[in-house]
């Protein structure tokens, strides 16, 4: 089956990348700091950074799956669902026209720049359990009887975490308990799609506007 209107893409960093040069270009400013250093001040918030210290009347919390591990520190228990996955690139002597799920299997091959690559679907372990890259190389072999896959590309091995909310919708909206600290994170399998979307009505909410989506995916209600 081909659904001809679902997009892909061949880089995923670089598309990132393109997202953080084009928000300096608007003017913003970008700079690297420890999240864990957030502290909660009588003007707003204060957090470490490269540059120093970095202070504002807003912050956005949006650290993926590492969000709630922060949070823990201002009374949020947050229910994450650590959904983990693997990718391996080959050096395939013919590559594919478009990405492609061997639903048997359960995996995934997708053309990128890197080379062809074979994604696992989710392993349910803690964020920080060891690398197992089981799936991965069962998926491999499965791909190789439909596929020639040619040689795997050498490469530190891969992994990351889909951060998923029990029911599935991300958390984005204020904090139910601070003025100024919002929530944008919980996307799931669709942050990479979803995240920028999401971020717009953010940034619309936060300048005073309404969104019933928003209200939504609101943290206040959906946390107990
Ligand atoms: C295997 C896999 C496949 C996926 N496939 C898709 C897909 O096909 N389509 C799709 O839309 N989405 C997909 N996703 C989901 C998507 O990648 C996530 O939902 C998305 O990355 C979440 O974006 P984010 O910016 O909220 O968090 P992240 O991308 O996780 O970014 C969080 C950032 O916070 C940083 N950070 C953590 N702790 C600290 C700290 N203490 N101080 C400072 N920085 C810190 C991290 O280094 C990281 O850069 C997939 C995810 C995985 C794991």
């Amino acid at each position: 089956m081909h659904f001809t209107q679902s997009w892909s893409c061949s880089s995923p960093g670089e598309l990132t990348e393109a997202y953080c040069d084009l928000f300096v270009k608007r003017g913003g400013r970008f700079v690297t700091g420890e999240a864990n250093t957030l502290q909660h001040t009588v003007s707003g918030w204060q957090i470490l950074t490269s540059e120093g210290e970095l202070k504002a009347e807003q912050v956005v919390v949006a650290l993926g799956p590492w969000s709630p591990e922060l949070l823990s520190r201002f009374g949020y228990r947050i229910p994450m669902v650590y959904k983990r996955g693997y990718h391996g690139h080959f050096n395939a002597p013919k590559t594919l026209q478009r990405p492609f799920l061997d639903v048997e299997n359960g995996v995934l091959a997708a053309p990128m720049i890197k080379g062809l690559r074979v994604t696992t679907g989710a392993a349910l372990v803690p964020r920080n359990a060891p690398i197992d890259t089981r799936q991965l190389k069962r998926g491999a072999v499965a791909l190789s009887e439909i596929i020639d896959l040619g040689e795997q590309v050498k490469e530190p091995q891969w992994m990351g975490t889909r951060p998923c909310m029990p029911d599935m919708l991300p958390l984005v909206g204020e904090a139910p308990h601070h003025k100024g600290l919002w929530f944008h994170f919980g996307h799931g399998h669709q942050g990479f799609t979803l995240g920028p979307t999401t971020a717009e009505l953010l940034m619309q909410v936060m300048e005073g506007e309404s969104s019933e989506l928003l209200d939504a995916l609101s943290p206040v209600g959906r946390l107990s």
